[in-house]
């Protein structure tokens, strides 16, 4: 007996959109997430930038996402009253090597096709962003920020409404294939244990959807899907009124991540980070003796911060697909047919510029779903 036709794991805001995609097709859904409510893990600790796309290789699934997920979003937030605000971001370069590297990030940006970009000189970034100083910029208009607990909520809502289950507290341990089905076992906080088949399966379990995808069988090494934690660190500013910043400022990026940057909330609080660190297990403490280097790095484009200014915040951990020494990695978004596992589709490696591309993201797995 077929008890659920499409079975969602992790509600962050990937699964909630794909839930919200798919609440169309008037199917049996139903999502499940081992914490007590939505969005308790990547999705609650991030930066809330909605990303032009400026870094990721043309074509690449980062980039496509990134640019039509863009639009969607802030479509839907001006539609459904979301909180977001489109202030625009600076890309700023302090010496000449970094201009090097921020041309190259305009060219790659042009590339892919991200329109309305403009390079600054010295003289105009000081007209747009007094408190900052750089050489060069790269400015970027349509990068905003977000409320994401808003944006998850509405996709919640918005599913339940149109008949989605949800089932918290309900941690997935088990998947196996049986015939053309899956057999999914949970267990509840109880410590009670429960089977249940479904024909479809979508793994967007963010930092353990690898292990997702060996329950059933794939061999994670061979697929090139085993997860890497990347920690990355926030310091909070004690006073952002000071700096009277408009803008989000960013330093070039580097291999890992976007560089230590300057983020505002919808709030209008100033946030530096994330910096960038591999880590064997997950662990959201704040080294408070890290605050040097944050001071060190923004300071460089922002000369009247005081290292006295930062208090630290919270902390995230990137899912990669990339090892340390690695180059670029895409997302996976894979309906897993070729590997004898039809109808099971994993969402790997969802880091940045995931919270951006939420929307694009669950377009395409409505179509893998749908073949
Ligand atoms: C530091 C940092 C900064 C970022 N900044 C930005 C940004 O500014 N802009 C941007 O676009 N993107 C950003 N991102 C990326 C973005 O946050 C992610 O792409 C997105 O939140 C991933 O969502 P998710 O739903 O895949 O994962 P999650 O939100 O982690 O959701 C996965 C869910 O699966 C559940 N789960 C896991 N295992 C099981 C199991 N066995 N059984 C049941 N449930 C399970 C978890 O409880 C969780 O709720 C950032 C990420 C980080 C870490």
């Amino acid at each position: 007996m077929i008890d659920n036709e499409i079975t969602i794991i992790g509600a962050g805001v990937i699964g909630l959109a794909i839930a919200d995609k798919l609440s169309e097709s008037g199917k049996n859904i139903v999502v499940l997430d081992k914490e007590p409510t939505f969005g308790q893990e990547i999705s609650s600790r991030n930066s809330e930038v909605i990303h032009a796309g400026l870094y990721y290789p043309p074509n690449s699934l980062k980039a496509k996402t990134c640019i039509r997920g863009r639009e969607l979003l802030y479509d839907l937030c001006q539609t459904h009253n979301i909180g977001h605000k489109k202030l625009g971001k600076l890309v700023v370069a302090s010496n000449d090597a970094e201009i090097e590297k921020i041309e190259k990030i305009y060219e790659n940006a042009t590339q892919c096709g991200v329109k309305n970009l403009r390079l600054l000189k010295e003289k105009e970034i000081s007209e747009l962003e007094p408190a900052v100083c750089a050489k060069e910029a790269i400015f970027s208009p349509d990068s905003g920020i977000i409320d994401t607990h808003a944006l998850m909520d509405f996709f919640f809502h918005k599913a339940k409404e149109k008949g989605v289950m949800f089932s918290f507290s309900t941690e997935v341990i088990g998947v196996k294939k049986q015939n053309n089905d899956y057999e999914i076992t949970v267990k509840e906080p109880s410590g009670e244990t429960f089977a249940f088949i479904t024909p479809t399966v979508i793994n967007s379990a963010g930092l353990y959807a690898d292990k997702i995808a060996q329950m059933p069988g794939i061999n994670i090494e061979d697929a090139a899907y085993k997860l890497h934690y990347c920690k990355g660190q926030y310091f909070r500013i004690a006073h952002p009124k000071k700096f009277s910043i408009n803008h989000l400022v960013y330093p070039p990026a580097t291999k890992i991540d976007l560089g230590i940057h300057l983020t505002l909330d919808l709030g209008g609080g100033l946030r530096l980070g994330p910096d960038a660190k591999y880590i064997p297990s997950i662990d959201y403490n704040i080294n408070e003796a890290d605050s040097a280097y944050f001071y060190e790095s923004v300071q460089k484009f922002l000369p009247s911060l005081s290292q006295d200014d930062l208090i630290p915040d919270t902390a995230g951990i990137r899912p990669k697909l990339q090892k340390e020494t690695e180059d670029f990695r895409d997302f996976v978004i894979n309906e897993e047919s070729d590997k004898g596992f039809g109808r099971f589709i994993n969402l790997i490696g969802i880091e940045s510029p995931g919270l951006t591309g939420c929307l694009a993201i669950a377009e395409i797995v409505e179509k893998l779903a749908n073949t």
